[in-house]
């Protein structure tokens, strides 16, 4: 049975020149960075060169800030919450996220909510950040506000620059976190221009493997140290670095450099090709994801199916799509889907479709007549 993987919002296949990069640095580059030896200085390089290759894939140079590598998103976010309590925790008393975070963002702001800190919640009905209420939450007791740049459920794009214009008015020295994870080469814009100072992002969401991710630290903002120990990583974040996944998430930024306008062309097609194919099709599907949403993710509904249903059914035909989010999906939570505005019956009901550069239009095609097969023989619950 062919495969047809649709699910790249939760993760994508390594290329296959981030898979030798990794390669290499265990079979051939397998020195310790921190070393003095020959085999130790090539390793540096390697884990230098890759810094540089994300970082100005995200649009940074050395002198903007330093990228640290971390195992994943999760990881990213947890330190950025943990490490500005650390800094403003005496002094301020609130941060102001979305509605509609992902849990590695959410979860730690229920931690700090336990220690006393107000959490505020800016609405995102319809995939808009609600920036009149973010004028309110945004004030001078507040620590940090954190954003996702690309909601990872609907696809929605927040808009990061209009929270730091507020933040500039409101709280100049509060930080700005974009939690980029899903938006991270994803869009015609660099990162680098949203004005944030802290910024999440996450290798196995741009064919780099699962257990490496990044957290851009603008110049002059300080996140203390989460895991201490030998000093990797300019004393944030000590152990003997991932560099495989290191060397292979250099690569994978690499390849994206070069194929950037090629890759988000064809994520844009794909995307309308799988809107007209099901408005055509089936005209009883809901598309939630709207047409300005960033180009990777197309939410449906699928009226009276709920979405493990069909979800499974598809997978017995090879193709793989997500509920809701992949996190979501284990925990019947439908907290995102709810703020973006749809009813529980709608939302129970909803798949998450994710492209990448390995998709193409016939293979939407093949979706879209299974979960037309799906709607004419699974039996209707919701
Ligand atoms: N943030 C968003 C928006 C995500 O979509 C994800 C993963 O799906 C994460 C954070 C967590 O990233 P990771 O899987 O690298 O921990």
């Amino acid at each position: 049975m062919s495969e047809i993987y649709f699910d790249n919002a939760a993760t994508t296949r390594v290329s296959d020149s981030a898979a030798k990069a990794a390669f290499d640095v265990m079979t051939s580059f397998y020195g310790n960075p921190s070393s003095a030896h020959a085999k130790g200085l090539e390793s540096e390089h390697i884990l230098k060169k890759a810094r540089s290759s994300v970082m100005s894939a995200m649009g940074f140079t050395p002198k903007d800030g330093t990228l640290l590598f971390t195992s994943c998103g999760t990881e990213s976010n947890n330190t950025v919450f943990f490490g500005t309590y650390e800094v403003f925790g005496k002094r301020k008393n609130n941060i102001v996220i979305s509605d509609s975070e992902h849990p590695s963002v959410e979860m730690c702001a229920k931690e700090l909510e336990k220690k006393g800190v107000e959490i505020r919640r800016i609405p995102t009905k319809g995939g808009v950040l609600g920036l009149d209420f973010a004028e309110k939450a945004i004030d001078s007791r507040t620590m940090l506000i954190s954003c996702m740049l690309v909601n990872n459920e609907t696809g929605a794009i927040y808009d990061i620059k209009a929270l730091d214009a507020i933040r500039k008015r409101n709280a100049p020295d509060a930080y700005l976190h974009t939690d980029a994870v899903q938006g991270f080469c994803k869009l015609p814009y660099s990162l680098s221009c949203l004005g944030a100072d802290l910024i999440s992002i996450s290798g196995h969401k741009i064919h780099a493997p699962k257990g490496i991710g990044g957290l851009f630290i603008k110049k002059g903002i300080r996140v203390p140290a989460r895991i201490i120990g030998g000093g990797q990583e300019g004393n944030l974040r000590s152990g003997t670095e991932n560099l495989p996944g290191i060397a292979a998430f250099g690569m994978a930024a690499e390849e994206y450099m070069k194929e950037k306008s090629v890759r988000l062309e064809l994520l844009k097609e794909l995307c309308s090709h799988a809107r007209e194919s099901f408005e055509k099709n089936c005209p009883y599907v809901l598309i939630n994801s709207k047409e300005n949403f960033a180009p990777h993710i197309l939410s449906i509904s699928v009226p009276g199916i709920r979405s493990e249903i069909l979800l499974r059914f598809l997978s017995e035909k090879g193709i793989y799509v997500s509920s809701g989010s992949a996190c979501s999906s284990k925990n019947a939570d439908n907290r995102v889907l709810s703020n973006f505005g749809l009813d529980n019956k709608r939302a129970d009901s909803t798949l998450r479709i994710s492209f990448s550069k390995y998709n193409t239009k016939d293979e939407i095609d093949t979706l879209i007549k299974a979960i037309d097969e799906g709607n004419n023989t699974l039996i209707h619950t919701v």
